[in-house]
């Protein structure tokens, strides 16, 4: 009727181009979630799968087909597979008539450690993708909408989010962004961790894939948690003999091996509280420091944080959607929200 192809010309989505998902909020609705992965042709370069499905061919593929992460530690790595992703993404939902070419106005967040030439290619990618009328939102901003602080507001709240390829720590009031830092210590660094200890401790080789299976399944901050998880059975080759063997995973294992990363996390929200001004330290110390992205996710970690910096840490509902959830909220107020940047 009118009024569907009335909200078809007048779109409007909000977009969290993460590292490790891409996820996207339409009319108010989470419509995609899905790894940030595309599959691409060599020859033609023309795009084969995206999300979950290109996720399926990563590390299977043969010489035609090339899987690509197209953003590494944050930021846009490779343009064109942004741009066929984004676009491809943005397809996922447009499920109107081809020839109608909508006026698309986007909200997309990006880390708050980006240069000029980062923020300006994802703008860009936006932009050929379809955007019209393009804002962005600094994602640690978003993250704290989405988890429903006012940021607006003179109290300061603290946002750490752990993603795939950085983790962001940021400090905000009244609207802005008041210190932060940005490491490049996260989700793809505990995988690679996980990687590294299974060779070295049992002597088998495993792919990205299983070492992420092996972070959701018995992923953990301390070696002592309540509820632990059943050990994980991984399968692989032995790097001497190449013969099959089943190796049982415990967490404390994985806790053990993660504990470096996670100690650098910590230093580096240790050095952003140096960083922050006394009032609005005393702010975060009452409300607490909130995590967010799907490393927030690790078993113990808020608990760990709590102990070791003495603040109280706490995982905010849905994790790994507060971003978008954030930038959602941005979509239905451009006209309000002066730190959006067009
Ligand atoms: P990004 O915003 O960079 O795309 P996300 O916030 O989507 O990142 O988080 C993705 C990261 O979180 C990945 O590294 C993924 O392996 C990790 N992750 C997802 N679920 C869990 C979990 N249950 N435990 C630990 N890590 C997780
Ligand atoms: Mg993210």
């Amino acid at each position: 009727g009118p009024m569907g192809l009335f909200s078809f010309l007048s779109q409007e989505v909000a977009i969290d181009l993460g590292t490790a998902n891409t996820n996207i909020i339409a009319n108010d609705k989470l419509v995609v979630d899905e790894p940030s992965i595309v599959a691409i042709d060599r020859n033609t370069g023309k795009l084969i799968a995206i999300g979950e499905k290109a996720r399926q061919m990563h590390g299977r593929t043969h010489e035609n087909i090339r899987v690509i992460r197209p953003l590494r530690d944050g930021v846009i790595a490779d343009f064109h597979a942004a741009e066929l992703m984004i676009r491809g993404m943005i397809k996922m939902i447009n499920t109107g008539p081809k020839f109608f070419s909508p006026s698309l106005k986007m909200v997309v967040g990006i880390p708050c450690g980006s240069t000029e030439v980062e923020i300006r290619a994802v703008r860009d990618s936006s932009e050929h993708a379809g955007g019209r009328d393009v804002y962005l939102i600094y994602e640690p901003m978003a993250a704290a909408i989405g988890i429903g602080l006012d940021v607006e507001a003179p109290e300061g709240c603290m946002v750490v989010d752990i993603g795939g390829g950085t983790t962001e720590i940021a400090v905000i009031a009244l609207g802005g962004i008041v210190c932060n830092r940005s490491i490049r210590v996260a989700g793809d660094g505990f995988t690679a961790d996980i990687q590294a200890y299974m060779r070295h401790q049992h002597n088998i080789k495993i792919g990205e894939k299983t070492a992420e299976d092996i972070k959701i399944a018995v992923g953990a901050a301390l070696p002592d948690i309540e509820n632990p998880p059943a050990d994980f059975v991984v399968r692989g080759p032995n790097l001497m003999t190449s013969l099959p063997i089943e190796i049982p995973v415990s967490y404390q294992e994985i806790a053990y091996c993660l504990d470096k990363s996670l100690t650098k996390i910590e230093a580096s929200i240790l050095q952003v509280l140096e960083q922050t001004p006394p009032e609005l330290y005393a702010d975060i110390v009452n409300r607490g420091v909130f995590l967010a992205g799907g490393g927030a996710l690790l078993r113990g970690l808020d608990k760990r944080l709590t102990d070791k910096i003495n603040i109280p840490f706490r995982v905010s509902e849905d994790p790994l959607h507060a971003v978008v959830r954030g930038t959602g909220v941005a979509l239905k107020n451009v006209e309000k929200y002066p730190f959006l940047m067009r």
